[in-house]
This record gives structure tokens, C-alpha cells and sequence, in this order.
């Protein structure tokens, strides 16, 4: 059965598309969209990342700049980059890739970038706006969560939405987007007890937590749909999600590979930040 397959590269093509023709127009009035991305040391994963999202902004014609720095740089060095990027008149978006290494206060990073460039969606202004449903710059992979659900039909008022995970970057905006949508959100977390009957009640399950396919069809109520977060490596050393695929697809109606689900669409919306950062520069 492959016809209850969320397709998120297919779907963040549709998203990109719409982007490009976006940042046509803006290239029309003068203004070519900028991303700035901060790397700090070289971890494997976060290169590949970072990668993938200059790589994106180029195929959609937008400009870009990967900014790479040493792993032992100083906090006070590397705010002086963020900084500089927001007095950079080229640059509507800035990016610092996540982790940082210890020596390195990432509340205060993220507190640095300005929020008019905050395409993350981490800036606590950001966050605070997205608390009370104010336009504001949404963290990307939950922005991309809800896009999936809306181009899947997905309903979503008056479901239970459970979430799996609590983190500031998925687990938690993901709750409050679909809060805002009417479902009803339950969080679990590590300190959950007795998981699966709260999964179990899931109408809408998304599962962030990091573990290798650790959501299998036992925690699923049939016809649930499954939102797969999470990046892994098998025993296989093959990328898999924190959702056992095989045996959940068995009960899901719908459900989220990995890879090929929610990676892609956090890059598409990373894009669309960026073109609406771009953008908001022409209507203030
Ligand atoms: P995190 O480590 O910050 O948070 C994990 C959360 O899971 C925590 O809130 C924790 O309480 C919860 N948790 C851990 N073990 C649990 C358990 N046994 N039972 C219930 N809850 C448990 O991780 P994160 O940054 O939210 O990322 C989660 C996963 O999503 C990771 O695999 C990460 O690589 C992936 N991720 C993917 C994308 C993407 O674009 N696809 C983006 C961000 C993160």
C-alpha cells in the first residue's frame, strides 16, 4: 500500500515552486532574497545541512552565503558575525546552524539575530508572536509539518493531535500550530508514563524524540495519521526516522517516510522565510 505515503520531496517542490516565482518578483523590483548560514566547527551532519540549504537557494535563484568558523571560536567572535549580518543589507535571513559547540551560549546566539532576519523562527520575539498568532517568522520544521498536513487534507480541527518530543525547535511550536488550528494537543516527553495510551488516542501523531524507531504500530490508533520527525541512523547505518515505517504504515492512513517526508519541506520553508524576510523589506 504506497498510495497513504506523505510525499514531502514531492509536496516541497509544489512549496518551492511558489517560491521561485516569489523571488522572481522581488528580483523584478530590485531585491534579490538573501540567506546567510553560520557553520560552526565540522560536524558531518550539520555540513550536510547546511549544504542542502545554500544548494536549495541557489536552484531557486536566491542568493547565499555559507559562513564557516572555526569549532573553538570564541561567543564573542561569533556574535560579532551574526552582527555584522544584520547590518548587511544583502542578507534577509541569517541561519546558525545548530549545535554549538559548548564554549558557546546558543540562547544568547539566537537572542543576537535580528528579528526582521530571524528565518529560523528561534528568536524568543518570534517565538512570543507564534504563542499569541501573530504574523511572525515560524520554525521551519513544524511550518513544514502543517504545510504537509494542508496539501495531505489532513483534517485537523477538533483532532487529537498527540506530539512526542518537547524541544524548543520542533516539539513544542508543533503543539501550538495545531493548537491554533482547533485540534486538541497533548505533549509527551521522556518523563511520560505509559506512552501508548496517549498515542494510542492520536488522531494526528508526531513523533520528535530521537530514537530510532521507537513509535511502532503497537502505540497507533488505526487510521492515525503519522508524522515522522526524526533523523537516525539504522544498525544498517541507513537514515531512518523515530517511527518503525514497516510495521506503522500497517495501521496509519496516512504517514510520513523517512527519508523523503518532513527533511525536505524544513528546507522549503526555510525558503519561504527568506522570500517573506526579503519581502517585509519592501513593505516597511
Ligand atoms: P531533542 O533531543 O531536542 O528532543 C527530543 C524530545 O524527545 C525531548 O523533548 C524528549 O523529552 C523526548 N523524548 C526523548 N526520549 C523519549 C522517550 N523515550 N519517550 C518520549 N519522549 C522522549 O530533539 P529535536 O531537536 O526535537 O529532534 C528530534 C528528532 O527530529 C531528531 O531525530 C532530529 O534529528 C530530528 N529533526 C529533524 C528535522 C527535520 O527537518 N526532519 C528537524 C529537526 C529535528
Amino acid at each position: 500500500m504506497t498510495n497513504h505515503i506523505i510525499d514531502g520531496k514531492q509536496i516541497a517542490s509544489q512549496v518551492t515552486e511558489k517560491v521561485k516565482e516569489r523571488v522572481e518578483r522581488l528580483k523584478d523590483q530590485g531585491v534579490t532574497p538573501g540567506l546567510a548560514v553560520v557553520l560552526v566547527g565540522n560536524n558531518p551532519a550539520s555540513q550536510t545541512y547546511v549544504n542542502n540549504k545554500t544548494k536549495t537557494c541557489e536552484r531557486l535563484g536566491m542568493y547565499s552565503v555559507m559562513i564557516e568558523l572555526e569549532e573553538n571560536i570564541s561567543e564573542e567572535a561569533l556574535l560579532a558575525h551574526v552582527e555584522a549580518l544584520n547590518n548587511d543589507n544583502k542578507i534577509h535571513g541569517i541561519l546558525v546552524q545548530l549545535p554549538l559547540p559548548k564554549q558557546i551560549d546558543e540562547d544568547r546566539v539566537i537572542a543576537a539575530i535580528s528579528p526582521l532576519k530571524d528565518v529560523d523562527g528561534f528568536h524568543p520575539e518570534s517565538v512570543g508572536k507564534m504563542m499569541i498568532g501573530q504574523q511572525t517568522f515560524l520554525s521551519c520544521t513544524p511550518f513544514g509539518i502543517m504545510k504537509l498536513l494542508e496539501y495531505s487534507d489532513v483534517e485537523i480541527a477538533g483532532k487529537h493531535a498527540v506530539i512526542i518530543g518537547r524541544s524548543n525547535i520542533v516539539g513544542k511550536p508543533m503543539g501550538q500550530l495545531l493548537l491554533q488550528k482547533d485540534a486538541t494537543v497533548t505533549y509527551c516527553h521522556s518523563k511520560t508514563k505509559d506512552l501508548h495510551t496517549f498515542t494510542k488516542q492520536a488522531d494526528i501523531l508526531v513523533v520528535a524524540t530521537g530514537h530510532a524507531k521507537m513509535i511502532d504500530a503497537n502505540f497507533i490508533k488505526e487510521g492515525a495519521v503519522v508524522i515522522d520527525v526524526g533523523i537516525n541512523r539504522d544498525e544498517n547505518n541507513k537514515l531512518c526516522g523515530d517511527v518503525d515505517f514497516a510495521s506503522a504504515q500497517e495501521v496509519a492512513s496516512k504517514i510520513t517516510p523517512v527519508p523523503g517526508g518532513v527533511g525536505p519541506m524544513t528546507i522549503a520553508m526555510l525558503m519561504e522565510n527568506t522570500c517573506l524576510a526579503a519581502e517585509n523589506t519592501l513593505n516597511n
